[in-house]
């Protein structure tokens, strides 16, 4: 899986840079979302810190996250149509969803869509881009079987 770490100093410079003050839990949330590279949803990401920090709720988290997709910090993704899945924002990118396995892949699209700032008269503030199918691990499992 891919992994990556970040330093406190850097996610204090990314919620500074955005206007957010770096509170424990903001630079938490933050970690982990940067970090797993998975997608998490606010269940997953309140699971996997409530070890660390023992006196966090639910409701701090998704105030947190919804304060820094208001920033534009990181994206909020509704891809499934019932979870929100978080994703941070280091440069513009599509999904593919695995309609066989619900992995959620990050595709590097060449493409000049995310810059377009209007489409057809409309503003636009957020673009998305999703293909689904099935990958390439479910196709190699169909293939064996
Ligand atoms: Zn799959
Ligand atoms: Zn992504």
């Amino acid at each position: 899986m891919n992994e990556r770490t970040v330093s406190t100093e850097e996610l204090k410079n990314l919620l500074l840079a955005s206007g957010v003050k770096p509170s424990v839990q903001r630079l938490n949330v933050l970690r982990y979302v940067i970090e797993e590279m998975n997608h998490p949803s606010v269940d997953k990401i309140y699971q996997n810190l409530l070890p660390q920090i023992p006196t966090l709720s639910k409701t701090t988290v998704y105030n947190t996250l919804k304060q820094l997709t208001e920033k534009g910090v990181i994206n909020a993704l509704n891809i499934d149509g019932h979870e929100i899945k978080y994703d941070f924002i280091e440069h513009a990118h599509a999904h593919f969803i695995c309609t066989s396995c619900n992995q959620i892949y990050d595709i590097e699209l060449d493409s000049d869509i995310y810059q377009m700032q209007s489409i057809e008269g409309h503003q636009v503030f957020n673009t998305q881009v999703n293909f689904k199918g099935i990958c390439n691990n479910c196709k190699q499992k169909q293939k064996e079987n």
